[in-house]
């Protein structure tokens, strides 16, 4: 470890600036964390969900899910932590645990213990997370400090040098605070692009590709002496026209996530409670968790648009676009919720610079390289993949719409249709592996859990035989019905409403 002391500030002080600070102060740098919000710390976790403002970071009261690329990271450099949330109710859901309900002659794999998904709330873990970099002693944390831009060197021609950031508290004039880094973890909503075109950098180039789907979420909390219906999962569904999720959170929490896409109007009546509820008791999977005996609905249904799929670059054509300055958590990086990706995402990113910075203390140019270099490894590839996987149900999403079968890939003269045939691989194929085969449900959640890349699942070839071979002996098995058709599900909705 070196002992640079080098000034740093974070802008953001969510959870991406939160791992950020804690992991560039583990090794030895003097960090400040600017967060625009100016609401204290609540005195518990149910506090904070019941009254917590937090308008900076608006999806705290989504459902999430924290993948075991990221609990990993945790329990291997910061063990408190994991001691901290456990303490506070959060659940460890390990893949052994999940494979046995299926599996119960299972034999695992040392590996195997790396697949643990941890069960909580959103603003548990932020909670626990903001207590625990304070309890370290080694992070200023500043909150109701809004960042407004840059100070910066004239870059004549070189990439602007970026040495502090300008910033205002409620009601007192602009000031500015040097740093001879400035880490950008303001979310998905940053002004990072106004910033840098200010200081004379050029716009940063953004990828960019729309979810298709809005966000309705619910948190209920189970009776007293009540299991969870399925204890070991976060159980999932796509039916299409809605894609539905169940998040086994702390304390006996979970949520219910429904998800549409934005401008299938008559879905939209599952933002309101009872078309929340009615929806929810439609769904099989969704109805054994939901019901009066249960658990009870603890928040109302919370909505959430305007979601994408986003890569920002901060280095072009292998040169950075300004020194001095970088990207973690959601400004970088982020892709659609629903596979639960975001936390774990700036994680590895929060650990990437800071292991860079380690390297290359007083080269700015080397330190934003090396972090793409890692962000292009470790993160990029996941959202490339959400892209491609997101347009996808798109296609599917408007086939379902116009009352077409996305699935069926034989046409009537014997051709094939590649992308339906691979939906149907998916859907027919890997699936029903998943419950007849211990190396496929492995493969898969490891890929789930990021502890693989995305590419790896079917690149086994002994792996792909084998859900090819599933794929083939769908015919041998009932059709599994998830859920009620989209023209059901409108009744439902308009009974509801
Ligand atoms: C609906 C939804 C569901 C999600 N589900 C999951 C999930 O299941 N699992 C998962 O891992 N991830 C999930 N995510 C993503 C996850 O919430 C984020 O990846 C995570 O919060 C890390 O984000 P962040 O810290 O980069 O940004 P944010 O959490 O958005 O925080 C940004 C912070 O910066 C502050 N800020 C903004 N501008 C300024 C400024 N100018 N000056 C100072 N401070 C500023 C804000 O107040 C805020 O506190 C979900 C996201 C959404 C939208």
């Amino acid at each position: 470890m070196t002992e640079t002391g080098k000034r740093i500030v974070v802008v953001g002080g969510s959870v991406a600036g939160l791992v950020g600070a804690l992991a560039l102060a583990r090794s030895g740098q003097r960090v400040v964390i600017l967060e625009k919000d100016p609401t204290p710390l609540p005195a518990t976790p149910d506090e904070a969900f019941d009254a917590w403002e937090r308008r900076g970071a608006p999806q705290v009261r989504h459902s999430h899910a924290f993948l075991a690329r990221m609990y990993n990271l945790i329990r291997d450099r910061e063990p408190e932590l994991l001691r901290r949330l456990l303490a506070l109710g959060a659940e460890e859901i390990t893949f052994r645990a999940q494979a046995l309900r299926y599996f119960p002659d299972a034999t695992f794999e040392p590996r195997d213990d790396e697949a643990v998904l941890l069960a909580c709330r959103r603003v548990t873990l932020e909670w626990a997370l903001r207590q625990h970099v304070l309890a370290t002693g080694l992070v200023e944390f500043r909150d109701g400090v809004e960042v407004t831009g840059f100070v910066a060197d004239d870059g004549n021609g070189t990439p602007p040098r970026v040495r502090g950031v300008r910033m205002r508290v409620r009601g007192s004039d602009e000031t500015s605070l040097a740093a001879d880094l400035v880490v950008d973890a303001s979310g998905r909503r940053t002004r990072l692009g106004d910033w840098l075109v200010a200081i004379g950098a050029p716009l940063p180039r953004v990828v960019k590709q729309a979810c298709g789907i809005f966000y309705s979420s619910r948190f209920y909390r189970l009776l007293p002496g009540v299991d969870r219906p399925n204890p070991d999962s976060v159980i999932g569904a796509d039916l299409g026209y809605m894609k539905c999720g169940i998040f086994p959170g702390d304390s006996g929490t979970f949520s219910v996530t429904l998800a549409a896409a934005p401008d299938d109007d008559p879905l939209r009546e599952v933002l309101n409670g009872p078309g929340f509820e009615a929806a929810a008791r439609a769904l099989p999977m969704v109805a054994e968790w939901v019901r009066p005996e249960v658990s009870t609905p603890i928040s109302d249904v919370q909505g959430m648009a305007s979601l994408n799929d986003v890569r920002r670059h901060l280095v072009e054509n292998g040169e950075p676009i300004a020194l001095g300055i970088v990207a973690i958590g959601d400004s970088l990086a982020h892709a659609n919720p629903i596979t639960g990706r975001g936390c774990t995402l700036a994680w590895i990113a929060a650990y990437a610079l800071a292991e860079a910075f380690e390297r290359h203390p007083d080269d700015p140019r080397a330190l934003a390289l090396d972090l793409e270099a890692a962000v292009e490894r470790e993160c990029a590839p996941w959202v490339r993949a959400q892209i491609a996987q997101d347009r996808d149900a798109v296609l599917v999403n408007q086939a379902v719409r116009r009352g077409e079968d996305p699935y069926r890939f034989e046409g009537a003269d014997g051709s094939v249709d590649p992308a339906a045939f691979a939906r149907s691989v998916l859907r027919d194929g890997l699936v029903p592996a998943l419950r007849e085969d211990l190396d496929v449900l492995r493969a898969f959640l490891r890929v789930v859990h990021m502890l693989d890349a995305p590419e790896d699942l079917l690149s086994r070839p002994d792996l792909a035989a084998r859900v090819l071979a599933s794929h083939a002996r769908r015919h041998e098995r009932a059709a599994v019905v998830l859920g009620p058709s989209r023209a059901e599900m409108l009744e439902i909705l308009a009974r509801a409403a």
